[in-house]
C-alpha cells in the first residue's frame, strides 16, 4: 500500500503504527495501554467494570494474560513459540502444561482454510481449554507420536474498559459512533474503526456546536458496549442512531448494514450519503453484513438503530470480508490511507444529513399561491425545476423530513432543502426537530401566532 498523504492519513498510521502490535485482548494490559494512547488524542472519560460483575445478562471476564506458550520435540527442540507472535496462543486459553500425543495437540491447535501461511485468531473466551495458533505447514509438519506443551497463561480479577469521548450538542438528541480497540497484533479488524472514529470526532470537536451529541466509543467488543449501555440505561432514549466503524482499510467499496429497525431516520440519512458519495457501495440487513457492537444497541430492550459502516465486499472477487482477516496478515500493510480517509469523510458526510434533516412544517393552507411569493417557476419555462417545487409543496404536513421527501420525490437533498429554506424565508415553513403529529402540520395557535 502506499504511504500516508495528507495530515489526517499521517495521523491515522502513526497511530495504527503505535498501536497494532499491543496484545489487545478483552481484559488486558495491552487493552489498557491501547486506551490510555488513544485518550492522548482526545479527551476521554473511561467506563470500567470489575471481573465478574453482572451487565444485563452477562459477566465480566476477568484479566487474561499469556506469560509464555510453546510446543517442543521430545528433544527439547522447540518447534512454536509464542515469542515469534502473539497469535500462536489462543487468546484466553487455559494454561497447560503435559507432554501429549500429536493427535491431542493437533485437536488444540487452530489453522486457516484462507490463509495456509498466516496464523490465525484463535480465541476460548468463555471456555476453560486451551489452544494454540499455527500455519498450515506447521501443522503438516508435525510427524512425531508425542510433543511437550507449555502454555503459561493466568486468568485474574481485572477491571474491562470502555474509552468514551464526547463532542456535546445543542439539543437532547444523541448519536453514538462506536469501534472495537481489542483483537492483539491486527489492524484492519478494527484498530481502522478507532482511527476513523477518532479523527470524525476531532472534525466535530472544530465545527460549531450541533443539533446531536456525539459519542464515540472505543470498546473491547460485544461485552464492552452492554457494559457501556448497562450502565447508561438513561441515556439510551435519547440515542436516535449509531454507526458501527469496522474494517474500513481495504480497497473495496463500502459496505452498510441497515439498524434493525431498517427504516429508522438514521437508516435513510446514512443510507443516502452513502448512494450518493459511493454508488459501488453495498447495503446490506441488519446482522447480514458483518456483526459486532451494533448488535448491542439494536437488541430487544435497547432498540438503538446503530447501523455499521465497513468495506467487507470485494464486488470483482466476491470475497468476504477480506483475505487476512482474523489473521497474522492482518498488519498496517493492507491497509489503504486514501481510503480511511475516504470513510472519515463518508461519516461526517452522513453527520452532515443527519444534522440538516428535520420536518418541515405547513404554515399555510391549501396550495401556496407561488407567484405571491415569488416562488413560482413556469412550467414551460423549467420543467423539471417547477416539478420539484410543487412535488415538495404537497408533502410539507409536519410528518416526512426532508430526506423522506427528497426520496418519495426522486429529486436530490440539496434541492429539496434550498426550496424548504426559500418557504421558511417567506414564512411559509418552520422546522422541527421531530414529526409533528397530526400531520396536517399547521395548528390554529400558529396561524394566530403568525398574523401576530
Ligand atoms: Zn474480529
Amino acid at each position: 500500500m502506499t504511504a500516508p498523504r495528507t495530515e489526517c492519513q499521517k495521523r491515522m498510521a502513526g497511530l495504527i503504527e503505535e498501536l497494532w502490535r499491543l496484545e489487545r485482548d478483552l481484559v488486558s494490559d495491552g487493552f489498557d495501554q491501547a486506551l490510555a494512547r488513544v485518550a492522548r488524542e482526545l479527551p476521554m472519560r473511561v467506563h470500567q467494570a470489575a471481573s465478574g460483575a453482572e451487565a444485563w445478562t452477562w459477566l465480566v471476564p476477568p484479566k487474561w494474560s499469556c506469560q509464555e506458550a510453546y510446543v517442543e520435540r521430545m528433544n527439547g527442540e522447540r518447534i512454536l513459540d509464542r515469542r515469534q507472535h502473539p497469535l500462536h496462543c489462543a487468546s484466553y486459553g487455559a494454561p497447560f502444561e503435559g507432554i501429549v500425543s500429536r493427535d491431542v495437540l493437533k485437536a488444540h491447535l487452530t489453522t486457516s482454510k484462507l490463509q495456509p501461511e498466516a496464523i490465525p485468531y484463535a480465541w476460548k473466551h468463555y471456555r476453560d481449554d486451551w489452544g494454540l495458533s499455527c500455519t498450515r505447514s506447521f501443522f503438516d509438519s508435525l510427524t512425531d507420536d508425542a510433543y511437550r506443551v507449555v502454555i503459561r497463561t493466568r486468568h485474574e480479577p481485572g477491571f474491562l474498559k470502555v474509552g468514551e469521548a464526547v463532542v456535546p450538542g445543542s439539543g437532547e438528541e444523541e448519536f453514538v459512533l462506536c469501534a472495537h480497540l481489542d483483537h492483539p497484533a491486527m489492524v484492519n479488524d478494527d484498530l481502522s474503526g478507532v482511527v476513523v472514529g477518532l479523527e470524525v470526532m476531532r472534525s466535530l470537536l472544530k465545527r460549531p456546536r450541533g443539533r446531536f451529541t456525539y459519542r464515540l466509543l472505543l470498546t473491547p467488543e460485544t461485552i464492552g458496549s452492554v457494559v457501556w449501555l448497562s450502565q447508561n440505561e438513561s441515556l439510551i432514549p435519547r440515542i436516535r442512531g449509531g454507526l458501527f466503524l469496522e474494517m474500513l482499510g481495504t480497497d473495496c467499496p463500502h459496505s452498510l448494514a441497515k439498524s434493525f429497525q431498517g427504516q429508522t431516520r438514521a437508516d435513510q440519512c446514512l443510507l443516502a450519503v452513502l448512494q450518493e458519495r459511493d454508488p459501488q457501495a453495498w447495503v446490506g440487513p441488519f446482522r447480514k453484513v458483518i456483526c459486532n457492537d451494533e448488535r448491542q444497541f439494536n437488541a430487544p430492550g435497547v432498540r438503538v438503530p446503530m447501523l455499521s459502516l465497513s468495506r467487507v465486499f470485494h464486488p470483482d472477487t466476491g470475497k468476504w470480508p477480506y483475505p487476512e482477516y482474523h489473521s497474522s496478515l492482518d498488519t498496517p500493510d493492507i491497509i489503504s490511507w486514501e481510503k480511511l480517509e475516504e470513510s472519515v469523510e463518508m461519516v461526517l458526510a452522513m453527520i452532515d444529513r443527519l444534522e440538516r434533516d428535520r420536518y418541515p412544517v405547513n404554515l399555510f393552507k391549501g396550495e401556496v399561491f407561488c407567484t405571491r411569493y415569488n416562488l413560482f417557476v413556469d412550467f414551460y419555462e423549467d420543467p423539471e425545476a417547477h416539478r420539484a417545487l410543487f412535488d415538495t409543496l404537497f408533502r410539507i404536513d409536519g410528518s416526512s423530513s426532508i430526506q423522506e421527501i427528497a426520496q418519495a420525490c426522486g429529486l436530490p437533498f440539496k434541492q429539496v432543502a434550498r426550496i424548504l429554506d426559500k418557504l421558511e424565508e417567506k414564512g411559509l415553513v418552520r422546522f422541527s426537530d421531530t414529526p409533528v403529529s397530526p400531520p396536517t402540520g399547521i395548528s390554529e395557535n400558529e396561524i394566530a401566532l403568525k398574523r401576530g
